[in-house]
């Protein structure tokens, strides 16, 4: 038995997938102590849009450690946390005009969605929220209770209360008119739920499965906001730092949010960090009401300042528009055709190849073929509904070689699996077939 299996806790997920101990990273590339690469298609779940070890933030980390600068410093004025608000109010906020405060919460996502809840609540006095279907927006109680799914709430323990769920126009939700809905639910006074603090939205589920908001429909969201007098959140912790293209997801619609989260790729170096950005009025916090030890991580400050300067460089919304096609083109052409009961959807570099109408939908075959592109040197995830949809969210610099490759070794797992191949771990792979594979 090795130390994983007798000493962490069974709580581990990511690594029972990817069972390899890794060792070195860059770009888009994984290595295990072995030697043996895998093209990484997870990405640390959104946290490395600039890949592993990208150089050019990592020489800054070097000086930074290498200069005596301070490395920790509670929310102390540092010149680090200086020059990345300068460059973060020059990069982001500027140029969309954003009058937003930034506020440095604890360094995970699930603590910028607790801050972002919180203050709704305090700045409007009521406290129901609203949230969507199919949303995911971490693990800590406040913010498990505005996630959907319901194996991640059993893990509550106690009731999560104050949450109303509404359709979103995605994933099982997709047909219903949820702003008709959202509306009844805040006029009728027989709807049973009082005026909201917040709606928290993703512009893209992620984890709920690639499930993407059309643009008017968040634009017609904001309207019903703005006539309420509720708070609308973009919990952009996966979307944004250009996953989709642009710097917030939410720019495809034109649509600006009274308080936007983000995490994950701020950092661009997968170091802890995370940010909530709040409309003026409603940053009404009484000094240290939401306090923190770690809210400065001071290499995050450093690795961010560098990560928004090769967000200008590389000119990431193009060269993320370019791969958008790519894998669009790839997907559409060469793994679709498998099966008719295969889908795609997804915006700029994250994709899901839905499986759920091959078979009996239920998430055996992405099971299948993720674990098939394990051995074949792809690390895919799966994610929505019944974990049916592998989840294609590579670097945004992946070179188009290497996303190519990925995507072919994709295409070749889901044909093996689909023809009933048998597997490298010896198990026969079950009959997909509803209808005729071509
Ligand atoms: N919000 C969204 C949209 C996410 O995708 C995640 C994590 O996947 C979170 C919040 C929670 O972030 P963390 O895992 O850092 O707490």
């Amino acid at each position: 038995i090795d130390i994983f299996n007798e000493r962490e806790s069974d709580v581990r997920s990511y690594c029972r997938s990817f069972p390899a101990v890794f060792t070195t990273a860059r770009g888009a590339t994984l290595w295990d102590e072995s030697g043996r690469s895998w093209i990484d298609f997870l990405a640390g779940a959104g946290a490395l849009n600039y890949g592993h070890n990208p150089p050019e933030i990592r020489a800054r980390l070097i000086a930074h450690l290498e200069s005596d600068a301070i490395s920790h410093a509670l929310d102390l004025h540092t010149s680090a946390k200086r020059t990345f608000l300068e460059e973060f109010e020059r990069v982001v906020l500027v140029p969309r005009a954003m009058p937003h405060k930034v506020q440095f919460t604890g360094p995970t996502g699930a603590n910028a969605v607790e801050a972002a809840l919180k203050i709704a609540r305090k700045a409007t006095g009521r406290t129901g929220v609203l949230a969507c279907m199919g949303g995911y927006h971490g693990m800590s109680l406040g913010a498990l209770a505005v996630t959907s799914n319901a194996e991640a709430r059993g893990g509550a323990g106690v009731s999560m209360g104050d949450v109303t769920f509404v359709p979103f126009p995605g994933g099982t939700t997709a047909g219903i008119d949820s702003i008709s809905w959202i509306r009844t639910l805040v006029t009728d006074s027989h709807s049973g739920v009082a005026l909201p603090a917040a709606i928290i939205v993703e512009p893209v589920q992620a984890e709920g499965g690639i499930n993407v908001a059309p643009a008017e429909w968040l634009r017609d969201l904001r309207a019903l906001c703005t006539e309420f007098g509720i708070v609308l959140i973009f919990d952009e912790i996966q979307t944004g730092c250009g996953r989709t293209g642009p710097f917030l997801a939410a720019d495809h619609a034109g649509v600006m949010a009274d308080v936007i989260t983000l995490s994950k790729s701020i950092s661009g170096y997968g170091l802890p960090m995370s940010l909530v950005l709040l409309r003026p009025e409603l940053d009404v916090w009484k000094p240290a009401e939401h306090n923190g030890t770690f809210r400065g991580n001071q290499m995050a400050f450093v690795a961010a300042t560098a990560a928004l300067g090769l967000f200008e460089r590389l000119d990431i919304p193009s060269l993320v528009g370019s791969a958008a096609l790519v894998v669009s083109d790839f997907v559409t052409k060469e793994v679709l055709g498998l099966h008719p009961g295969l889908s795609l959807r997804g915006v700029g570099l994250m994709w899901g190849v839905d499986t759920a109408g091959v078979g009996d939908g239920a998430g055996a075959l992405a099971a299948a073929v993720a674990r098939r592109c394990y051995e074949s040197g792809l690390v895919i995830e799966r994610c929505g509904r019944g974990d049916t949809v592998l989840k294609l969210l590579p670097p945004l610099t992946i070179a188009p070689e290497e996303l190519v490759l990925g995507l072919s070794i994709l295409r070749d797992c889901m044909a093996a699996e689909l023809a009933g191949a048998t597997r490298v771990d010896g198990a026969s792979a079950p009959a997909w077939v509803i209808s005729p594979v071509r």
